[in-house]
C-alpha cells in the first residue's frame, strides 16, 4: 500500500512442509478472519512485514455523487449520491422487492484508508454497529472494526452469512471521506444451481493456457460438487513483460493495471508467473473478502502464482486448482473456517471449527490440516493446505458447508 501504513492487529505465520501461510487475523471475535496468502517459504520472517504490505487488500474512502449503471436484467451497479454534513458523508438507496444480495463499496482514489461509519437497514438496525445483533462490525472491510485492509477500497456484502438479508426498503449509510460509493445489486430468483463466470488470465512466457487447463477443471469440479456451476471463459494471455511478476498489493500501480484488464461481471483469476520481489513464493491472494464485483477496478480479481505451484516444468494441478478456488472463495466473501491459532473462526455457524485446546496434538500452537482432519481440514477455506505427504496420499480441500454455499449462491455476481 503505497505509502500508507498498515495496521495489523495480529499476524501469524505458519508453515508446514514447505508451505506457509501468512495470516492476518482479528482477535476480537471468535468469528472472523482473514486470509491471505499462502506462502511457500522458509524464511518468512524477514520478509513478513513487507509481504504483508503487499498483500493486503485495500480500501479507502471516497465520496460522492450519483448516478448510474450498467447491468443485465437482474444485476445493476450504480453510484450513490452522498451529501456532506456535520457527521461526514451520507447517502441512501432503496433495495427493491425480490432482491437477493448487494455489495456496497466505498472508494478513495488516493488509496488511503476508507470505511463507512454506519449502514442502517430498513428496520433501523445499523449492521456495522458492535451493539447490533447480528452485526458485521468486525467482519466487513467497510467497517471500522475490521482489521482487513482498507486502502483505497472497502465494502459491505449482504448476505455475508444467512443471518443477514437484502431487506426490501430504504438503507442509509454514513461514511468517512471518500471519492465514491457504489452499489452492486442482484435481484430475481435464486436458481437451484447458481452459475458464476470465471475469467482466467495468464501472464509471462514460461507457461501457457494449456498448463492451467487441468487446474481450471478441478476448480470447476470443486464448485459444482458444492452446488455452484462455473462458466469458464477462454483464457486470455497477457504477454507484456511487466505483468509476468507483480506485487500482491492491489494498489500497486502494475498490479492495479493488470487487474483492471479483468471482466466486470466475472471472477477474474490472474495466473501470474510469480509475485515480484518479496512476494515471490506466495501461492495466491485475493483482493478482498469479498473483493469488488460488477465493475472494472483494482480489486476485481485474485492473483495466483504459477511458479509457486510448479516443480520444474510440472504444475501441481490439484493444488493449483484448490488455491484458485480458495482465493475465489475469498473474493466472493468467504473467510477461513479456522485460523492457524485455532481460536478464530469464520462467521458461519455451520462450518467445522478446529479448536486449539483439544486438537493441537503436538502442542505447538498451530493447527495443521492433519490435526483438523475431522474438523474442517478438508474444507476449501481451511487456513492452510494439506502437507505434501497428505496431498500425495490423496487428501483434498474441496468441501464447502451449506452456509458457505449459501454465501456463494447469493453472490451479487452469481446468476
Ligand atoms: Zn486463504
Amino acid at each position: 500500500m503505497q505509502g500508507g501504513s498498515i495496521i495489523i492487529p495480529n499476524k501469524r505465520l505458519r508453515k508446514k512442509n514447505g508451505i506457509s501461510l501468512i495470516e492476518i487475523t482479528h482477535h476480537t471475535k471468535v468469528k472472523k478472519i482473514k486470509v491471505f496468502i499462502i506462502m511457500k517459504a522458509e524464511s518468512i520472517f524477514l520478509r513478513f512485514s513487507l509481504i504483508l504490505s503487499a498483500i493486503l487488500l485495500t480500501l479507502s474512502c471516497a465520496k460522492k455523487n450519483s448516478s448510474s449503471s450498467e447491468s443485465s436484467d437482474n444485476f445493476t451497479v450504480s453510484e450513490i449520491a452522498q451529501t456532506s454534513g456535520s457527521d461526514g458523508l451520507s447517502g441512501s438507496f432503496v433495495v427493491p422487492e425480490n432482491s437477493i444480495s448487494f455489495l456496497l463499496s466505498v472508494f478513495l482514489d488516493n488509496n488511503n484508508s476508507v470505511v463507512f461509519k454506519s449502514l442502517t437497514d430498513p428496520d433501523g438496525i445499523d449492521i456495522l454497529s458492535y451493539s447490533s445483533t447480528p452485526n458485521l462490525y468486525l467482519d466487513a472491510s467497510g467497517s471500522s472494526g475490521s482489521s482487513v485492509t482498507k486502502y483505497g477500497y472497502a465494502n459491505v456484502l449482504i448476505p455475508q452469512s444467512p443471518s443477514f438479508s437484502a431487506k426490501t426498503g430504504k438503507w442509509t449509510f454514513t461514511a468517512y471521506n471518500n471519492d465514491r460509493v457504489k452499489l452492486a445489486l442482484r435481484k430475481g430468483v435464486i436458481p437451484l444451481e447458481a452459475t458464476i463466470e470465471v475469467q482466467p488470465f495468464i501472464t509471462g512466457t514460461t507457461w501457457s493456457a494449456e498448463n492451467i487447463l487441468d487446474a481450471l477443471t478441478i476448480l470447476s469440479d470443486i464448485y459444482l460438487e458444492n452446488g455452484v456451476k462455473i462458466t469458464i471463459n477462454n483464457t486470455i494471455t497477457i504477454t507484456e513483460g511487466e505483468y509476468s511478476s507483480v506485487s500482491p498489493t492491489f494498489t500497486n500501480t502494475t498490479t492495479s493495471a493488470l487487474v483492471k484488464q479483468g471482466s466486470s461481471d466475472a471472477v477474474n483469476i490472474f495466473f501470474i508467473e510469480d509475485y515480484s520481489g518479496i512476494g515471490s513464493g506466495i501461492l495466491g491472494n485475493a483482493a478482498g473478502m469479498p473483493g469488488s464485483m460488477g465493475e472494472v477496478n483494482s480489486w476485481n480479481g485474485v492473483l495466483v502464482s504459477l511458479s509457486a505451484h510448479a516443480s520444474g516444468t510440472v504444475v501441481d494441478a490439484q493444488l493449483l486448482g484448490e488455491t484458485a478456488a480458495h482465493e475465489m472463495g475469498h473474493q466472493l466473501g468467504l473467510f477461513h473456517t479456522t485460523e492457524k491459532g485455532g481460536n478464530v473462526f469464520d462467521i458461519l455457524s455451520d462450518t467445522p471449527e478446529c479448536t486449539i485446546s483439544s486438537l493441537d496434538n503436538d502442542s505447538n500452537g498451530i493447527l495443521t490440516a492433519e490435526e483438523c482432519d475431522l474438523f474442517g481440514g478438508d474444507n476449501l477455506m481451511f487456513w492452510t493446505s494439506w502437507s505434501s505427504t497428505s496431498r500425495s496420499s490423496g487428501k483434498k480441500q474441496d468441501k464447502l458447508s451449506s452456509f458457505q454455499q449459501y454465501v456463494i449462491k447469493h453472490s451479487p455476481i452469481a446468476k
